[in-house]
C-alpha cells in the first residue's frame, strides 16, 4: 500500500495471514491487540529467512553468515531510530518494555536516587512501569508518589503539577496511553513542566507505538520504553531509547559478554557505547523482525489508522448503548482504540467465554493495572482493543455476540 492511497484495513488484513484462520470454529475476530499485536507476512518472513540462511552469533563472526546478521541486526537500529526521529546510539535492545523500565530504574534512577526523593508515577500505569520503582524505592529510599485519575480516565493535572513542584521530586515515570482506559497523556506537555523543574521524565509506549507516529525529539522525553510484539514484531525484543547525554551517567546493571572492553580479575572496562546494556547474545532474530516491522509500518497511513480506529471505537459505543448496565471505563474524548467495559452484574470472564464460542478474542482481567482497577472499584473488566486490520465488521460480530451473552447471563 503506497502512502498516497486511502487507507484500507481489508488490504492490511491480507497481509495478516493469521487472521483467515478460525477460533472455535468460528472465523476469528482478534480483539486482543493490547495485550499483543498479530505479525504481517513480512516479518514472518524475515524471521524464517534468518534461520533458514544467515543464523549466527552477531559481535566478532569473520565469515559471510555472520557478517549478514551483524549488518540485520545494526540496520534495524538504525530503522529503529529513524523512525523515532532519533539515532542508533540512543537505541538499546532489550526483551521489552518491561525489561526497558528494569534496565531505567537499575541502571540511571538507582545510582542517582537519594533518601527522601520522588519518584511519581500515575494510577494509570502497567505493573510494569511500577514494580521496578518499587524495587529502586526500597534500596535507595526514595519515595513513590501518586497522580489520581479522575472519572473520565483523564489524569488529574493538577495534581501532577503539584508533584512536579516538589522540591524532592526527581523522576516521573508515565504512560503514553493507557492500556485500560485508552487514554492519552499530552506527553509533551507534561515533558516541558517536568523539564523546567528539573525532572527527569520516562514515558512507557508500549501502547501508543501502534497507534500513532511517535518522534523521540519532539517529545523531547529522556527516557521511552517499548514492545516489539505489540508494535507487529516478534516477541522477546523491545527497545529503551536513552537521550544520548544521560547515556554517560548510567550504570550497566547486567554483566557478561559483548558489553565489555577489557576483562580481568584485577577489574573489568566496558564497551563504549548502548552496547554496554546489552549483555550477552541478543535477541538477533527478534531484532531483525522489528527492523522489518518498522519497514512495514511505513506503508501504513497513521492519521488515517487513527481516524479508523476512532470510527471502530464510536461504532461499538453506538451499538452497545441498550445494554443494560454496561459501563466504559476511560472517555475522554481523544482516547486510543481501546473499549474497557464492565456490565453490571456479570462477570467479565463469563463474557470473554461466550465471545470465544462465538471465535471473538477480548480480555479481561486486571491488565497489569490492579491500581487502577482498585481506582475503578472493580477487580476485572472486560476490554476490546483495535487495530489496523480491524474492520466493522468485526466490531458487528463482537456486539452482537456481546449482546447475546449479556442476555443469556443478565
Ligand atoms: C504491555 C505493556 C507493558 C509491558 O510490556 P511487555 O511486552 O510485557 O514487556 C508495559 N506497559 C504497557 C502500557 C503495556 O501495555
Amino acid at each position: 500500500m503506497s502512502k498516497s492511497m486511502p487507507f484500507d484495513p481489508y488490504k492490511v488484513r491480507d497481509d495478516f495471514p493469521i487472521l483467515s484462520r478460525s477460533n472455535r470454529g468460528k472465523p476469528l475476530v482478534y480483539l486482543d491487540n493490547a495485550a499483543t499485536s498479530q505479525k504481517p507476512i513480512s516479518v514472518i518472513n524475515a524471521v524464517s529467512d534468518y534461520y533458514l540462511e544467515n543464523n549466527s552469533n552477531v559481535h566478532r563472526g569473520i565469515y559471510e553468515l555472520a557478517e549478514n546478521a551483524e549488518n540485520q541486526y545494526r540496520s534495524s537500529r538504525k530503522e529503529v531510530a529513524d523512525w523515532f526521529g532519533t539515532s542508533p546510539d540512543e537505541i538499546i535492545f532489550t526483551r521489552g518494555a518491561t525489561e526497558g523500565l528494569n534496565l531505567i530504574a537499575h541502571s540511571f534512577a538507582e545510582p542517582m536516587l537519594k533518601k527522601g526523593d520522588q519518584i511519581i508515577l500515575t494510577e494509570m500505569e502497567h505493573h510494569a512501569n511500577i514494580v521496578p520503582w518499587q524495587m529502586i524505592a526500597k534500596s535507595t529510599g526514595a519515595e513513590i508518589v501518586v497522580v489520581p485519575v479522575l472519572q473520565d480516565g483523564s489524569l488529574d493535572r493538577e495534581r501532577l503539577s503539584m508533584l512536579l513542584n516538589h522540591p524532592r521530586s526527581s523522576l516521573l515515570s508515565i504512560c503514553h496511553i493507557s492500556n485500560v482506559l485508552g487514554t492519552r497523556n499530552p506527553v509533551k506537555e507534561i515533558v516541558a513542566e517536568a523539564h523546567k523543574n528539573g525532572i527527569k521524565v520516562v514515558i512507557d509506549g508500549a501502547q501508543s507505538v501502534p497507534h500513532l507516529r511517535v518522534n523521540l525529539k519532539d517529545i523531547d522525553c529522556d527516557f521511552f520504553v517499548f514492545s516489539g510484539h505489540k508494535l507487529f514484531a516478534p516477541m522477546g525484543i523491545g527497545v529503551v531509547y536513552a537521550k544520548g547525554e544521560l547515556l554517560n551517567d548510567m550504570i550497566p546493571y547486567q554483566g557478561g559478554g559483548d558489553m565489555i572492553d577489557q576483562v580481568s580479575f584485577a577489574g573489568t572496562s566496558y564497551t563504549a557505547g548502548v552496547q554496554r546494556f546489552e549483555a550477552g547474545t541478543p535477541n538477533v532474530c527478534g531484532a531483525i523482525g522489528l527492523g522489518e516491522a518498522i519497514r512495514y509500518l511505513k506503508s501504513i497511513d497513521f492519521p488515517q489508522v487513527d481516524s479508523h480506529e476512532k470510527m471502530l471505537l464510536e461504532n461499538t459505543r453506538e451499538q452497545l448503548c441498550d445494554i443494560r448496565g454496561l459501563v466504559e471505563h476511560g472517555t475522554v474524548e481523544d482516547k486510543a482504540g481501546v473499549f474497557c467495559f464492565t456490565i453490571e452484574g456479570i462477570h467479565p470472564h463469563d463474557l470473554a467465554t461466550l465471545l470465544d464460542a462465538e471465535g471473538i478474542a477480548t480480555r479481561t482481567g486486571h491488565h497489569c493495572c490492579q491500581p487502577l482497577m482498585d481506582r475503578l472499584g472493580h477487580t476485572a473488566t472486560a476490554r476490546a482493543s483495535f487495530s489496523i486490520y480491524n474492520t466493522i465488521e468485526d466490531v458487528e460480530r463482537f456486539c452482537g455476540s456481546l449482546k447475546r451473552a449479556a442476555n443469556i447471563l443478565g
